[in-house]
């Protein structure tokens, strides 16, 4: 049997990935730090799912997910290195505790998640990160956030490069503005969140936001054979908006 882990997988995007690759009867292994909305992940996938609470930024958390894994006894054939998240501070107001949180989560969490599980793959997996379509572009208040998802496009190349010789392939997909709860949580309070939405759906060609569905589409396709001849890559999953 197929097997996947997905990191970041109590909602959103991971939520909706966990359930896409369950659906073609992959077990997949769900993390996140909070308990009750992991148990909820678990349970709406049912027995093809294992959940293990745990932050990408703790190494000891990262160990229990490797010993999980192994006890388990097939292996990895699909690592979705997904947790993630931002905050928005403009340029005079970013404060080293927001600069280490973002870092320390979006580029650490995803480093020594692979690292940790590497031992761990399997002949022919593949492995999925998740960027952002910020990550060739500029954006006013969100430069720390850009900037650890551009040093995750750059872990695309180089991990590609390193584990070419192993037939483990590496790539990304870089949503544009998908309607989850961690978007939603950019904004303080809900009315400025409808008006956040709004605002970034209009700067998308296709004038609306993406689905967390839409997005597990590419990862299911990165995750198949079917996108065997693909490493070191980046799906944009972005209604255009950094392509017209
Ligand atoms: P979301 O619904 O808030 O999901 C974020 C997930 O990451 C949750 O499951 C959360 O679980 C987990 N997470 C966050 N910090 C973690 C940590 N330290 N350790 C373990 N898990 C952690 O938001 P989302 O939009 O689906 O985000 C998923 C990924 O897509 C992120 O990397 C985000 O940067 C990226 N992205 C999102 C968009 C967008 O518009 N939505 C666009 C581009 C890229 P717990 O809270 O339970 O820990």
């Amino acid at each position: 049997m197929t097997t996947a882990l997905i990191t970041g997988a109590t909602s959103g995007i991971g939520l909706a990935a966990a359930k896409r690759l369950a659906a073609d009867g992959t077990h997949v292994f769900l993390t996140g730090r909070r308990e009750e909305a992991l148990d909820a992940a678990v349970a709406s996938i049912g027995a093809g799912a294992t959940g293990i609470r745990a932050d990408v930024a703790n190494l000891n958390d990262l160990e229990r997910v490797a010993t999980a894994v192994r006890d388990h006894g097939a292996g990895l054939d699909v690592l979705f290195a997904n947790a993630g998240g931002g905050e928005f501070a403009a340029l005079g107001d970013i404060t080293w505790q927001h600069y280490a949180d973002t870092f320390n989560t979006n580029v650490g969490g995803t480093l020594f998640t692979v690292q940790t599980l590497l031992p761990l793959l399997n002949r022919g997996a593949s492995i999925i990160l998740t960027s952002s379509n910020i990550d060739v572009k500029g954006a006013a208040s969100f430069s720390v956030y850009a900037a650890s998802k551009a040093a995750l496009r750059s872990f695309t190349r180089s991990w590609a490069a390193e584990l070419v010789g192993r037939e483990i392939r590496v790539n990304s997909i870089a949503p544009g503005p998908i309607g989850t709860p961690g978007l939603s949580g950019l904004a303080p309070d809900a009315e400025a969140a409808e008006q956040l939405l709004k605002g970034l759906a209009s700067g998308v060609p296709m004038n609306r936001l993406g689905s967390p569905e839409e997005v597990a589409e590419a990862v299911a396709f990165l995750a198949s054979p079917n996108s065997s001849y693909m490493t070191g890559a980046e799906i944009y999953v972005d209604g255009g908006a950094s392509q017209i």
